[in-house]
């Protein structure tokens, strides 16, 4: 198995799904595959895929920049991964490529998880870009009857209202550009961050923390650092909140299913995603 994208030297993965094979007594090695490396910098995406099937890969994690670029070189999509528009994980079987999206299914998890019992009325995702589409993909799933999306470019807020809306007519669509207004008529009962916002990099809060009220929940998918400037404020105020560590932790669940066929158990992979 192996992680492909670029700048992914601290990522966690490698060691939950090498942790989690060896606690099933598997021999599993899970390599990270940064294009970024010296020795993979001339690579397309299109040979490092073909060195993956040439040398018995079981199948890849995709991230940043190959989510989308990576959809035309595979054979199949799954359902939730042409809902999504996008593939994180691609499983290498009987000469084929399949591309998967375990975001979706791995936010979802952790909500149900993590916030279990609240309210999904009305909600507002802030963040319409890759991460933000399987986010809202997967609070559909979640049942959020109304969802309001901003971004700071409101044509992806709006695409994202139009895409989701083809797919769950049932659901209330609201792209926004004016996040106060929209707090002061609707009440949201929660508020997900799915913007860079909140990173070590990024630091700062994309929603406003003065118009926290402890009524609302609050869930973050940045997870570095795990407690971000919004979910500080929100603990503060005495909101419900979810970290970023559990989308994390359960779309590598999924995917480390969909590479061995074997179940992984939830509370070892955040065990070793939460030892470093
Ligand atoms: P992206 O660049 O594709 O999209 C980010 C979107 O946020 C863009 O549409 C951008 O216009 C918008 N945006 C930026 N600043 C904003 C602001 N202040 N207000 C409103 N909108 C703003 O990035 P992405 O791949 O969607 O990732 C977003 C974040 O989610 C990253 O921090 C990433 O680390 C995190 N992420 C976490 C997980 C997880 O498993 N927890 C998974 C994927 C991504």
């Amino acid at each position: 198995m192996g992680l492909v994208g670029r700048g992914i030297s601290q990522s966690r993965t490698p060691a939950m799904h090498m942790a989690e094979a060896a606690a099933q007594g598997v021999c599993g090695v899970y390599k990270l595959l940064d294009m970024d490396a010296p020795e993979r910098c001339d690579l397309s995406l299109a040979q490092m895929l073909r060195m993956a099937e040439a040398t018995g890969f079981s199948g890849l994690n995709v991230t940043y920049p190959y989510k989308i670029e990576i959809i035309p070189l595979l054979d199949e999509l799954s359902a939730n991964a042409k809902a999504v528009g996008a593939v994180n994980t691609v499983v290498l079987k009987d000469g084929k490529r399949v591309g998967h999206n375990t975001d979706l299914w791995g936010f979802a998890e952790s909500f149900k998880r993590g916030l279990d019992g609240a309210a999904v009325r009305d909600v507002l995702l802030l963040g319409a870009g890759g991460a933000g589409v399987a986010v809202a993909h997967a609070l559909a799933d979640c049942g959020v009857v109304r969802l309001s999306v901003f971004d700071i470019d409101p044509d992806r807020a709006a695409r994202l209202c139009d895409q989701l809306g083809a797919n769950r007519p049932q659901m209330v669509l609201n792209p926004v550009t004016d996040i106060e207004a929209l707090v002061a008529k609707h009440r949201p009962d929660g508020v997900v961050n799915a913007t860079p916002m909140g990173m070590a990099k990024l630091p700062g809060s994309a929603f406003p923390t003065g118009l926290l009220d402890a009524r609302m929940w609050v869930a973050d998918i940045v997870y570095f650092p795990l407690e971000t400037e919004l979910l500080r404020a929100a603990r503060e105020v005495g909101c419900r909140v979810l970290p970023g560590s559990g989308m994390a932790v359960f779309q590598a669940v999924r995917a480390f299913e969909l590479f061995t066929g074997r179940a992984a158990k939830p509370g070892r992979m955040k065990a070793t995603f939460d030892s470093f």
